[in-house]
């Protein structure tokens, strides 16, 4: 493949790092004894982190790379309040009750992480600017369309469909067949909410382990003296 293949100036890593350096810690040995080891330093391990912390539990952070080296410091930062999959098909799997819970959790969250970062003072670009789901084809604005006019009971959100003619005033662009907006939905900097969770977990009797590999028995991380069915947050890869 042709080394031309990128543009000049391309960079191997997200641009936004730019406005938040990514901070590379040294490694520390995993203490002797804890009451609970998290597995991955992403936003799901560092809010568990913070939240057992706070419990007064003695927590250990593990993780392979540098602290947030994995989704939370790269993705693109839009807070919605959609769970993955969509509700029938979460209904399939695990019935309409259990799927309801969790999509409902998906509204809890949205305004969860609102109440947490201003509770925090983290400065991370929160804003509530609204989402331009946009479609690329009339197949795709068609379902757009339908989806917000057949949304399951109990689990609406609010949303208006954009006709393609009518989206210039939206996103300032004819390029797509039209769209949905969600005005409610957020962004925040993916990478300074990520710095934010680091600086409140840290103080915290809690032990960031950089270069700590685990297996599912945490074998290659933990010391001999950590029970070995020690309680293991484990992040999806
Ligand atoms: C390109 C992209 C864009 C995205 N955009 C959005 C978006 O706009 N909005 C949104 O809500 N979500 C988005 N996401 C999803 C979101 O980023 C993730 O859901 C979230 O960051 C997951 O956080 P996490 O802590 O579970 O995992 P991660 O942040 O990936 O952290 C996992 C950590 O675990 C470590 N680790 C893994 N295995 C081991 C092991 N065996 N031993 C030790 N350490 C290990 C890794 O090194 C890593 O640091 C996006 C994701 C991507 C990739």
């Amino acid at each position: 493949m042709s080394a031309n293949l990128f543009a000049g100036g391309y960079k191997n890593q997200p641009y936004w790092w730019e406005a938040a350096p990514q901070p590379s810690l040294p490694p520390i040995a995993p203490p002797a004894s804890c009451d609970v080891a998290v597995v991955g330093s992403g936003y799901t391990g560092l809010c568990a982190a913070i939240e057992l912390a706070r419990g007064g539990r003695h927590v250990v952070v593990l993780d392979a790379e540098d602290a947030g080296w994995g989704c939370s410091s790269r993705n693109g930062g839009q807070v919605s309040t959609s769970i993955k999959p969509a509700f029938d098909e979460l209904a399939g799997h695990h019935g309409k009750e259990i799927a309801f819970g969790i999509r409902r959790e998906g509204f809890n969250a949205l305004q969860w992480i609102e109440d947490f970062i201003r509770a925090e003072k983290i400065e991370c670009n929160w804003e509530r600017v609204g989402r331009f789901h946009g479609a690329h084809n009339t197949a795709a604005f068609e379902k757009l369309a339908h989806d917000v006019t057949h949304q399951t009971r109990g689990l609406e959100v609010e949303a208006h469909v954009v006709a393609k003619n009518e989206q210039r005033s939206e996103i300032g662009t004819d390029r797509y067949f039209g769209g949905v907006v969600f005005p409610h939905h957020a962004c925040l900097h993916p990478a300074k909410y990520h710095l934010g969770l680091l600086a409140r977990a840290r103080p915290r009797a809690l032990s960031l382990s950089p270069a700590a590999r685990c297996s599912r028995s945490l074998a290659t991380a933990a010391p001999s003296s950590w029970p070995r069915r020690a309680a293991v947050c484990r992040p999806a890869r």
